[in-house]
């Protein structure tokens, strides 16, 4: 049995940001990812000023490992389109890389890295935790960190809506497309699904969407049904996609809830980051930078021996604003009425998105944005 101080399972942001969090202040760190690799992962990709300051302050600069700027916002829906300013410059890198970097990071400040090898349960074991890998080792931890996203753990599980598919594709856009989305980010509303699209790094466009559980099921998992379904629906999408080549066979799904949730604790002594804490409606919300802040408050917490609930109370303060204003947002877009609404209102008052934008983000300690 390997023995160490605090185990964090999930090497997502959330669980590299810990990882690196504690391993920087000479804690004994075991981080455990399931994957064997480095990995695309389902999300819109795009980084957020908030998103921005947190990985600067964890030592990485998103513009050195590729991001593109993104700088306005488009939102289509079958009658409407409104193009606003972004209330900040946002960036636009591949999870692929950003994970990678994140992940790389934690392991130089210090922290062990237990890679493909996925943690199967979680049980009390004295004044700590015993966490079983599927490979047949066992970890003891005083602390345990849970960081495993979407996917929930058997010992700690959460259940949770998951009536939706996220979907990703990677892209190469037209030469016309291209220039058209060149800077900017692209959403469309539909009824029950939304759909993103940007630029990411080496020119490639990132295709990301959210769709009912039944559409996915009906649709099957290849590209070009999803593509004809695409281009069928909406005509401003039909001309992005328009001589599109997909860079995979097919496009990455996860299974994710339709609204906001915010995790309560029932008991538990554990820390829960990221998705494992909360999750965001996407498109209307800000999930990498809650996982970044959610990681720097849990090593805040582990730091100065405040148990979880402390820390949980701490970490509900600082997302139950943004996440139940997005789940709001979110709700209205997934219908037509609302939608109209919110777009007309938007040709009227071209400051709303913004608004809107700075309203779904976390808000930081200005001291973040001073040390950036
Ligand atoms: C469709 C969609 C679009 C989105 N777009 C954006 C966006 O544009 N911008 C943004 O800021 N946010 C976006 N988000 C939200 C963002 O992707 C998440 O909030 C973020 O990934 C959460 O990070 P995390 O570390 O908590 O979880 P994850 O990134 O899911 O990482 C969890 C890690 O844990 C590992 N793991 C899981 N189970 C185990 C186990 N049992 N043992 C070991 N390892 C395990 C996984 O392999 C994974 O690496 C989007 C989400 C969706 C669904």
């Amino acid at each position: 049995m390997t023995r160490t101080e605090i185990v964090i399972i999930g090497g997502g942001p959330a669980g590299s940001a810990t990882a690196s969090g504690l391993a920087a202040l000479g804690r004994d760190v075991v981080l455990i990812e399931r994957t064997a690799k480095p990995h695309n992962k389902v999300c819109g990709e795009f980084l957020s000023v908030e998103t921005q300051v947190q990985l600067r302050r964890l030592g990485l600069d998103p513009s050195a490992l590729g991001a593109v700027p993104i700088e306005q916002v488009a939102v289509y829906s079958s009658s409407r389109s409104v193009t606003s300013a972004l209330p900040f410059r946002a960036l636009s890198l591949s999870r692929y890389r950003l994970d990678h970097a994140l992940l790389q990071g934690a392991q130089d400040s210090g922290a062990r890295l237990k890679r493909n090898a996925a943690a199967k349960s979680v049980t009390p074991a004295g004044c700590g935790w015993n966490v079983l890998c599927d490979d047949g080792e066992t970890i003891y931890g005083r602390h345990i960190v849970l960081a495993t996203g979407k996917l929930g753990l058997r010992g700690v599980d959460d259940s949770r809506d998951g009536s939706l598919v996220g979907l990703k594709m990677h892209l190469r856009l037209s030469p016309v497309a291209r220039r058209v989305i060149e800077g900017q980010v692209e959403l469309f509303f539909l009824d029950d699904s939304y759909i993103g699209l940007e630029l990411i790094e080496d020119g490639i466009a990132n295709l990301c969407l959210v769709l009912p559980c039944a559409t996915v099921a009906w649709l099957g998992p290849g590209w070009p049904a999803l593509h004809v379904y695409l281009a069928s629906v909406l005509p401003s999408l039909r001309e992005r996609l328009a001589g599109a080549e997909p860079l995979w066979d097919k496009p990455l799904a996860v299974v994710c809830p339709a609204g906001g949730h915010l995790h309560r604790e029932r008991g538990l002594a554990i820390y829960r980051v990221g998705d494992q804490l909360a999750h965001i409606p996407p498109f209307t919300g800000d999930g990498l930078a809650i996982a970044l802040a959610s990681a720097a408050l849990a090593v805040d917490h582990i730091r100065l021996g405040r148990p979880p609930d402390v820390y949980l109370a701490a970490a509900r303060r600082l997302t139950a604003v943004p996440i139940r204003l997005a789940s709001i947002i979110s709700g209205l877009a997934r219908s037509s009425g609302g939608r109209n609404l919110m777009l007309a209102a938007a040709a009227c008052a071209p400051g709303l998105i913004g608004t809107i934008i700075r309203r779904t983000r976390l808000t930081l300690p200005q001291r973040d944005f001073e040390a950036d």
